[in-house]
């Protein structure tokens, strides 16, 4: 990975053609007008798991990759918030999105194996403190209903999840150029180059982006473009983007905006629903006593319905009991960290966090059954993620011939035979490749299978 004044600024004109093309002039259609892609410039917006698969896919075939992310560090929803209390000068982490990964399909798998073996990610739950408990009527956790999920292994990031990210991002190598605190805030595709250009601004997280960076990234001109956000902010980044007839003299921004952008994209994008989640993140000067580090908290349905029905709280973990994680209170302590069910925190969406952090406390108090005290709070604060996984993600939608000559898909490994599933949406005659979790399923691999599959039907192009 390296800074973005290694971006070079790409010739506007065709570099290669591809076989089927008959000639690089502008009336040949652009998908067509093919650049090498190996030699070309690609931009990224969104430094998730999405995106970060989708950079290591054109990083590898010999683009400059630029990623450019919102927040403070790569990784999207699996971070890390750490806290140095004032008084102690003790430094606590609360992993208060993503919990863990699983292996759920071959391409992920191979990518936690080379996780494992950079150091990034540990095995969490090993002696089976994680999986499943039953709430009972009363809202307590039924402590005796607790089953161990033992099926798979489940890695967290070490010595923190936001250590995902960044190992993610050092995979791809030095083609890869990640700009941080940086919001895209449109992108524009100009016709007649056949480029995309895009405007930025710095965000308040504080990251790697300073104003001479943004800069650069708005004189750049990018061959390909793959957004990897969440459907809301994909809808409403393609919503106010551009494209103009551009050619001569058009640039950044300034040629006649016309039509809407992928508009089949924003349709799409919008239909997919997500629920808010509210994370509280507590440390305690004590221990709670209860027989799991952590669990999905569920009632049975009396009907015996295939989906859980969540109370107050949906999932409980002691994240100090995760490997690597500072002690709290010299050990005396732990730090916990609680999920707000879907209902309840989709109804809480505008409330104030301290609010909400003060509720969460009282229903975890009661949930483990035990008394908890200001005295016995260290820190607490709540987090609302406002677009925490998708609800209905969108289904794969039949390969295109040209998808399908791509590789790997699901199935892992890269061999040229294996078809990709779909779990993408790409607009070919502006290589504009869409991706993020909601175009597969919630959870950490699904987003990486959909960066993968959009990065390499777009180099299919
Ligand atoms: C509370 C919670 C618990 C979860 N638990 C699990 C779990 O245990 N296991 C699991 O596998 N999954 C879990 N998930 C789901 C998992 O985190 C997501 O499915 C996955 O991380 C999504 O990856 P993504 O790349 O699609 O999106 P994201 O991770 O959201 O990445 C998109 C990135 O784009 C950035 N962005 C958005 N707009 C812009 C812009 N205009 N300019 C620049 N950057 C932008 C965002 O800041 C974000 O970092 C959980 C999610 C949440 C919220």
């Amino acid at each position: 990975m390296h800074c973005l004044r290694n971006v070079r600024r790409v010739c506007c004109q065709p570099h290669g053609t591809h076989p089927a093309a008959p000639a690089t002039s502008c009336t040949v259609p652009l998908r067509f007008q093919v650049r090498t892609a190996a030699s070309g410039n690609a931009l990224i917006v969104g430094g998730g798991f999405a995106g970060l698969a989708a950079a290591d896919v054109l990083a590898k075939a010999g683009l400059n990759v630029v990623i450019v992310e919102q927040g403070r560090g790569l990784g999207g929803r699996m971070c890390t918030r750490t806290v140095t209390l004032g008084s102690r000068g003790e430094r606590v982490t609360f992993d208060h999105g993503c919990q863990y990964l699983t292996a759920r399909n071959p391409l992920f798998g191979a990518v936690l194996d080379d996780l494992q073996q950079r150091g990034a990610v540990a095995q969490w739950g090993l002696g089976q403190p994680v999986g499943t408990a039953h709430l009972a009527e009363d809202g307590t956790v039924d402590m005796s209903s607790f089953a161990a999920d033992a099926s798979k292994a489940l890695w967290v990031g070490a010595p923190t999840n936001s250590s995902v990210g960044r190992a993610l991002a050092a995979r791809c190598g030095p083609r890869l150029t990640a700009l941080t605190a940086t919001q895209v805030e449109g992108l524009h595709w100009d016709v007649g180059r056949g480029m995309w250009t895009c405007r930025a601004r710095p965000t308040a997280a504080g990251g790697s982006g300073d104003d001479a960076s943004h800069a650069r990234l708005e004189s750049t001109s990018f061959d390909i473009v793959v957004t990897a956000m969440s459907s809301v902010s994909t809808a409403r980044l393609l919503s106010s983007s551009s494209s103009s007839p551009g050619g001569e003299g058009g640039s950044s921004g300034s040629g006649q905006a016309h039509g809407s952008l992928a508009a089949d994209v924003v349709a799409a994008a919008s239909e997919v629903q997500s629920n808010v989640c509210w994370a509280l993140m507590v440390a305690l000067n004590k221990k709670i006593d209860v027989p799991f580090d952590g669990a999905l908290l569920s009632r049975p349905d009396p009907e015996g319905g295939a989906v859980p029905l969540y109370g107050p709280i949906a999932w409980l973990a002691r994240d100090s009991s995760k490997p690597g994680r500072p002690l709290v209170a010299g050990g005396q302590g732990e730090s916990w960290v609680v999920h707000g069910g879907p209902d309840w925190s989709n109804t809480r969406r505008g409330a104030a966090p301290a609010d909400v952090a003060q509720e969460l406390l009282r229903d975890f108090a009661h949930l483990v059954q035990t008394r908890i005290s200001a005295d016995d709070v260290i820190h607490m604060e709540a987090h609302r993620w406002n677009n925490a996984y998708p609800l209905n993600p969108r289904p794969p939608h039949p390969p295109t011939p040209l998808a399908k000559e791509a590789g790997g898909g699901e199935s892992g490994g890269g061999s040229a035979a294996a078809p990709l599933a779909g779990y993408f949406m790409i607009r070919p005659e502006m290589r504009l490749g869409v991706c993020g979790d909601w175009c597969k399923g919630p959870r950490a691999a699904d987003a990486y299978v959909t960066g993968w599959e959009a990065a390499n039907a777009l180099l299919r192009l």
